[in-house]
């Protein structure tokens, strides 16, 4: 049987029913994260929902919970659906309320669910590389908040996806931003770049673990603005996220950036990522 939280209760999923006047369902009106489990352990949970905290408090939303109440949660529900790898869903939208744009009386509790997935790591994506395409980053100017608003992030991956890829590397203008459910990085000369963590991409949490690689490593890793000319002439890319940990981009299509495989720099943040993993998760 495969259970479910809803608003803080662990129920079996058939008997979830979520409100239809819930404004997450009507305006997408909430947050969320994904918590990757590994040998049945999370990892990096305090990072995660330190950042649903942050953006339940840019949203103006009070959540009814410690972070540590609501790691216990969760942790119990990996536990009653024995989870060994997967993920953990987790979101909290401003509550149900009669539909009316402005936020509703501070009497409306934000309903919390979450739901558990037993999913394989990537391995062979991760080993032979993915292929990506150039989509316009038309998003908001909120992208530090992890919000259920996704239709921009979406879109753009329909594109990369109906184009034969794995990913939408989102460009304003000629910035390269993110992608539509990563972080990009760029290699060149055996120096790493990222988008800077401003409201223009969501600062992922995989991000932050490859810095602190870059850290023991000694890999010079700066949070800097690049652009396309940059991306097409780097010497690798990469993309990182929650799912798709650390993983090579070996071509952008339709543009000039191709590698015969996985570069140097890339494979090493891999196996750093790998004792990461390790470390927190003993696999
Ligand atoms: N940017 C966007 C837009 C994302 O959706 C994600 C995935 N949550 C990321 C970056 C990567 O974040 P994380 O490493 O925390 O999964």
């Amino acid at each position: 049987m495969d259970y479910v939280i809803l608003d803080g209760q662990i129920l079996d999923r058939n008997k979830a029913k979520v409100d239809i006047e819930d404004r997450g369902y009507q305006f997408g009106d909430g947050i969320y994260e994904v918590i990757r489990v590994y040998n049945s352990t999370f990892f990096t949970a305090d990072e995660h929902l330190t950042r649903l905290f942050q953006s339940a408090e840019k949203i103006g939303m009070t959540l009814p919970y410690t972070l540590e109440e609501l790691k216990n949660l969760l942790a119990s529900l990996v536990k009653r659906n024995n989870i060994n790898d997967g993920t953990i869903y987790l979101q909290f939208s401003r509550g149900v309320a009669a539909r009316q744009h402005h936020y509703p009386d501070k009497d409306v509790k934000p309903a919390f669910t979450a739901y558990t997935k037993e999913i394989e790591r990537p391995k062979d994506k991760l080993k032979k590389g993915v292929h990506a395409k150039l989509v316009e980053d038309v998003r908001w100017l909120r992208c530090d908040i992890k919000s259920l608003n996704l239709l921009g992030n979406i879109m753009a991956k329909q594109e990369a996806s109906e184009a034969g890829c794995f990913e939408a590397i989102l460009h304003r203008g000629s910035t390269v931003t993110e992608g539509s459910s990563s972080n990009m990085f760029i290699v060149k000369d055996g120096i790493i770049k990222t988008h800077p963590a401003t409201n223009l991409i969501l600062n992922g949490i995989t991000r932050r673990v490859i810095m602190d690689i870059c850290k023991e490593q000694n890999i010079t890793i700066k949070e800097e603005e690049f652009n396309i000319e940059e991306l097409l002439a780097a010497d690798e890319i990469f993309l990182a996220s929650t799912t798709s940990e650390v993983m090579p981009i070996v071509k952008v299509i339709g543009e000039s950036f191709e590698t015969e495989e996985p570069g140097e720099i890339t494979r090493k943040l891999q196996a750093g990522f790998e004792k990461k993993i390790a470390l927190q998760c003993g696999e």
